[in-house]
């Protein structure tokens, strides 16, 4: 008995050499091996500027029909999203944007008149691994569009442009949380129901206030940036030959600290909220259309598609990540509001 099992103790010793040894001289994987690493050493290749995919044109058409600019559909539009029907309408927006994209449409439905809409770009190979890349879609009572029409319309390009990133080996969760200016409520539901159901979350890339930049010089505010994701984000920002000036905060108060809080890797990309170069319309009735500079939206969305299309194809993180705490950071605190009904200024 002892002998018999001695004897294929052995033979499996030796069969798993064997195919140790055929994956390392089977032709196919060295390629694939070889490719890849062609592709993390050469950034011209075309995949590597999957942000230049990001059209100016359909940025402006989404954040116009989100602030009221320009209609939804025929005598409708939105005029602000901080009401039951501003924001159902809202709803309908993104969710017939998301459909013209071929998206199926996921409504979270958390309590009454609380809905997040999700949507999912599953990866090129089967895995159970997810980036979420969201933003919150309400406002208080205004056309919202620095907060958060810009982020919402970063994340509606992330998923108009994602799709033609070949070989993404991570699935991705768009989301636009309602209900943040509550006090982040609908990305809290969402957080605690996808950790509930066990979701495999890598990173999540919020943006909150993406559309403002007074003194021209395209900086990115990077807030609260856990884990490997500064270094990722200083790395890719020069791969992709992007170069935008990054400040890292530790400013909370918005969508990323609802998945930090239940231990995912989270940051909010947003215009220097935290250095004082935001718009001075926040959560006041001028914040409108015409005070949002493209531009920038544009340049920090760019950045946030480089680096999740990266994270995707699994682009491995610089060799020595250094983990500083986020206190060490300066932070600027955001106003939630009690109700929706609160005055403006
Ligand atoms: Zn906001």
């Amino acid at each position: 008995m002892k002998k018999v099992l001695l004897a294929s103790l052995l033979a499996s010793v030796a069969l798993t050499l064997l195919s140790c040894n055929a994956l390392i001289s089977n032709p196919q994987i060295s390629q694939q091996t070889q490719a890849l690493r062609g592709f993390a050493l050469n950034r011209n290749t075309p995949q590597a500027g999957i942000e230049k995919l990001v059209d100016p044109a359909r940025i402006e058409a989404n954040l116009a029909a989100l602030t009221g600019k320009n209609p939804i559909a025929a005598n409708t539009s939105i005029p602000e999203r901080g009401t039951v029907q501003g924001r159902a309408l809202t709803r309908q927006y993104l969710s017939q944007t998301l459909e013209s994209l071929g998206y199926k449409v996921e409504p979270h439905e958390y309590r009454r008149n609380g809905i997040n809409i999700t949507a999912r770009l599953m990866a090129d190979e089967p895995t159970d691994e997810y980036i979420v890349v969201g933003a919150h879609m309400d406002s208080v009572r205004n056309a919202g569009a620095d907060d958060n029409a810009s982020g919402s319309t970063a994340v509606l390009e992330a998923a108009a442009v994602l799709p033609q990133l070949k070989g993404r080996k991570v699935n991705i969760l768009f989301a636009w949380f309602d209900e943040e200016e509550l006090g982040l409520i609908g990305s809290g539901y969402l957080a605690r129901s996808l950790k509930k159901q066990g979701m495999k979350i890598t990173s999540v890339h919020t943006s909150d206030m993406l559309g403002w930049d007074a003194d021209g010089d395209k900086t990115v505010e990077v807030a609260r940036p856990d884990g490997i994701l500064w270094d990722y984000y200083q790395m890719v920002n020069k791969t992709h030959g992007l170069n935008l000036p990054l400040d890292r905060t530790s400013t909370g108060q918005s969508d990323h600290v609802s998945f930090h809080d239940q231990g995912y890797a989270s940051v909010c990309l947003s215009e220097e909220w935290t250095s004082n170069d935001s718009t001075p319309y926040y959560h006041q009735r001028g914040d409108l259309f015409p005070t949002i500079n493209k531009e920038f939206l544009a340049a920090g969305t760019q950045l946030m598609i480089a680096v999740v299309g990266d994270l995707s194809l699994k682009i491995p993180p610089p060799p020595s990540i250094q983990m500083i705490p986020h206190d060490r950071f300066p932070s600027r605190p955001r106003q939630f509001h009690s109700s929706y009904e609160e005055a403006l200024h």
